[in-house]
Parts: C-alpha cells; structure tokens; sequence
C-alpha cells in the first residue's frame, strides 16, 4: 500500500509539531530543533505510523534519537490515540541537503561577495568562539582552532585533529571555526559533516554510479571539517576515498579539521596511511573542565536567559557534575524550567539536590566502572570463559552474556562507541547491534530483564540510570 498524507493526518502533525516547538523546548533548544525539522521533507501515514523523512540519514537519526519519544507523545495528545508509531528515514534519492545561510548583511565598508557557502549539515550560528568558554582542559585546541581561523590551510596546523570525551565541546570548536572564517570571507566555501554522512553519501553515489560528482563536489571546496571521523572505520572503501579527498584537498592547501572522541592512533580499525595523515599536522586534545571553568560555561549559557538562576544553584550544578558538559548544560535547563514556573522559588541546595537527583546519580556513576569489569562479571556470572566472552562464537549461551556486557557498557557507562568496540575486539555496527537486539530482548523477556537488573544491582547501578 501507498503511503499518503490526508488533509486532518497533515494538520495533526503540524499541530503536534507546534505544541512540541512551543511547550517542551527551552529557548535555547529552539533554535537547534528548528534546525532539525527543517530538514524534513516529507511526512507520511500508514494507519498509525507517521514516517517522517529527511534528505539524509544523519538528520533522521537525530531526529528519532532526540525528539521522537516527545514528538509522539504530543501526537497521541493532539490526536487522542494513544497508539501512534513513529519511524523516522531518508530518501537518499532527494540527495543531501545543502543548506545555504543567509549571508550576513552588507556595511558601507564591508561588501560581502555571494557566498558560495554550503554544508551538508547546518552550523549552529551559537557556537561561536564567543561562546566557548576557554579553561587549562582545551586552551590548546581554542589556540589551535584560533590558528586554524587566522591562517587557514597552514601546513603545520593541516589537517587540525581535535579529540577527546563526548560532550565536552568538540563540535562546538569546530563549528566556531566554521563560523568564524565564514564570518570574516563569506565567499569561502566550508563544508561541515560527520563522518557518518560522508560515509553514507559515498554509499549513495556508488549505488547509484555518481562516484564523480562526489568526487569533484568535496574537492572543490576550500574547508573540509569532518565531525566524529571515527565513525569512517565503518567503511573500508569510503576510507579509501577519504584519503584520496583529503591528500588533494590537502596538497591545494585547503584547510581540513577533524574531531574524534579517541586520539588519531587510536581509532580502531582505519588504514595507517590515514591515521599518519590526521597526525601530520596539529593534534590537540580536549579534557573535562575544572571547576572554575565549569562555572564559567554555566554563566555563559545563562546569558540572554529570561529568567535569573542563583548564583548557588549555578555553583552547586558546578561542583557536582564534573565529567561532561553536556550533562550540566542538561541539568541548567532543568534548574531554568523550574525557576520559569515559579520565579521566586527558594533553589536551595536541598531542593537542587532533589531536582537534579537523575544527573547527580549518573555522575557518581560515571566514575569508575570499567569495561573490563563489566565483562568479567557477567562472565562469571553465565559461567564463561573472558575467551568466550570475547570470541565471534555464536551459540546462544555465549551471546547472550556477550550483548548484555555490550548492552550495559553502552547504556551505562560512558565509553565511546570505539572504546567499547576495541575492548570487545569487534566493529561499532556489532556493538550497535549487539546493544538493541538485548533492548528488543528486554521488552519482552521477563527473565532477562530479573537478569541485568541483578547485574545492575552488583555495580550499584539502577534501571533508571541509564544513558539515553
Ligand atoms: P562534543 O562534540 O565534544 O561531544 P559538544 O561540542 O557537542 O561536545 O558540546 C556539548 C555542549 O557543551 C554544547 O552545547 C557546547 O556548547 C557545550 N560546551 C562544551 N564545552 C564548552 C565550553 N568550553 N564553553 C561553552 N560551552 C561548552
Ligand atoms: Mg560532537
């Protein structure tokens, strides 16, 4: 059967669509979600599914990983049926999007030529250098992108590679200096994308016999940033195509930026020819911020806010959630909604303590449970061997044991997705799949579920401190 959208399925979305825009996003999320559902291009109806499609792949991940449960929920709110599905997807035969900025405006002394600016994925115009707070844990990589702004496609800072944990502004920096340079030559031609989307638009211009026109569109540009270049160990071919793009992109002096959440030499699995590469120009480093930098980004993310946050709650998210800035960022927005709903709350630390009790729990979690813990207990555990645990055997009784430790390094911990991979000596898309055959598992297996909830028990772990 045809997928169609009738006239009331069409408005039932554009309605849920609003009343998700309007009552669940905080201002500073809007812009972000704005962003992502402009990328949308079509939505569909099969009975109660809502297929909701972009022009590539990594904006419907995006979307399914960050809005869709909430989405759903204003669906089945709007349309009273509380049984609607939502599935997200790419129609690859759009082709990617390029989305095109409005160029800034034109001063008396600063004609601007049209830009020829394009990017697979839209750069957030809020990260900026201005933005970014700098502290001893990245001094070194604000230098290094400042470097990269000043004087790009120098060969002692090209290609600049960027790494460290997730959620402690990799993306941000990089985009700053997108922004930046996009700022000062709006002419340049930048393209900013993941790794992921590189991979995948390889996949689609093979498929379809275009190898050229992806050829000659990513070499004709003048910065290559590439976001999460791990992910390129997916793609032994593409990797081959990348190294080609970056040494011609490279030798015409054209500037490329990396980031990875592991170190050049450590990601598994890609050519060592490319790994020489990212290192032969500037590798800088990105670690958690002490706490006086930490401050200092929550003071910055409060500005502009439309309502004040106390001094001691700002000091109090500072001093308990060290790893991740991500997660204080989550935690401030928490402390925003609050205060939006009664103003003259009195925040104190008690009250804090109640309210951001989910992200105070994770963070004591954060700490030290490491893999190869989690591997050797559960190992124990089923009564198998750490061999067994790490082999490619696939009898029923090993993998069982081998998905769950995937399942709960991914799901509460915070290891990377290459880490978790390299300890399990296997590839991203095994632990990937791995993690959501034990989620499909979950639902329905009463057993199993008894099962992690007593492994969680042993780490001091609950249900509900896991990482979405
Ligand atoms: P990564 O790419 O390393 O996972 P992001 O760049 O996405 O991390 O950063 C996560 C969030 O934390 C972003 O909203 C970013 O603005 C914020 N952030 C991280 N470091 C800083 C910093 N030094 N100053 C201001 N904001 C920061
Ligand atoms: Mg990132």
């Amino acid at each position: 059967m045809n997928a169609s959208i009738d006239v009331a399925s069409k408005e039932l979305w554009e309605k849920a669509k609003s009343f998700y825009i309007n009552n669940l996003v905080s201002p500073e999320e809007r812009g972000q979600v704005e962003r992502y559902m402009s990328m949308i291009t079509s939505v569909t109806r099969q009975d109660d599914k809502f297929i909701i499609c972009t022009s590539n792949s990594y904006a419907a991940d995006y979307l399914k990983d960050n809005y869709s449960d909430r989405l759903k929920k204003c669906l089945e709110l709007i349309s009273d049926n509380a049984s609607l599905e939502l599935t997200f997807t790419c129609d690859t035969t759009k082709g990617p999007t390029f989305i095109t900025p409005e160029i800034p405006k034109v001063t008396q002394n600063n004609k601007v030529k049209p830009s020829t600016f394009s990017s697979t994925l839209p750069l957030d115009e809020s990260y900026t250098f201005e933005n970014f707070v700098e502290g001893p844990s990245n001094s070194w990589a604000v230098a290094a992108a400042q470097g990269v702004v000043s004087h790009p496609g120098l060969d002692v800072q090209n290609p600049l590679f960027i790494h460290g944990g997730t959620g402690l502004g990799k993306t941000h920096l990089m985009q700053a200096i997108g922004n930046e340079l996009k700022r000062r030559n709006p002419s340049l031609s930048i393209c900013y994308l993941t790794a992921e989307t590189f991979l995948n638009e390889y996949v689609n211009h093979v498929t379809s016999g275009n190898i050229a026109a992806f050829r000659n569109r990513y070499r004709a540009i003048d910065i290559l940033m590439v976001d999460d270049i791990q992910f390129l160990q997916k793609g032994k071919q593409c990797q081959e195509e990348f190294f080609n793009t970056f040494d011609t992109l490279r030798r015409a002096h054209k500037q490329i930026v990396m980031t990875s959440d592991v170190a050049p030499q450590n990601i598994p699995a890609v050519e060592s020819r490319l790994i020489s590469r990212f290192q032969g120009g500037m590798v800088q480093e990105i670690e958690s911020p002490i706490y006086e930098t930490r401050l200092a980004i929550l003071r910055k993310k409060c500005e502009g806010l439309d309502v004040t946050i106390p001094k001691n709650a700002l000091e109090f998210i500072a001093d308990t959630i060290k790893s991740h800035v991500r997660a204080m960022e989550g935690a401030l927005r928490k402390v925003y909604m609050y205060r939006k709903i009664d103003p003259l709350s009195n925040l104190n630390n008690e009250i804090l303590s109640h309210l951001l009790k989910d992200y105070i729990e994770k963070e004591k979690n954060f700490k030290n449970i490491s893999i190869e813990e989690i591997q050797a207990t559960i190992a124990k555990k089923f009564s198998i061997s750490m061999a067994q645990m790490l082999s490619m055997e696939r009898t029923q009784s090993i993998v069982t044991p081998r998905q769950l430790a995937m399942y709960i390094s991914r799901k509460f911990t915070t290891k990377s997705l290459p880490e978790i991979a390299k300890m399990f000596d296997k590839t991203h898309a095994t632990i990937i799949h791995g993690v959501k055959a034990i989620e499909k598992r979950l639902d329905v297996e009463e057993d199993l579920k008894s099962t992690l909830s007593e492994i969680l028990d042993s780490f001091g772990y609950k249900m509900s401190d896991k990482i979405e």
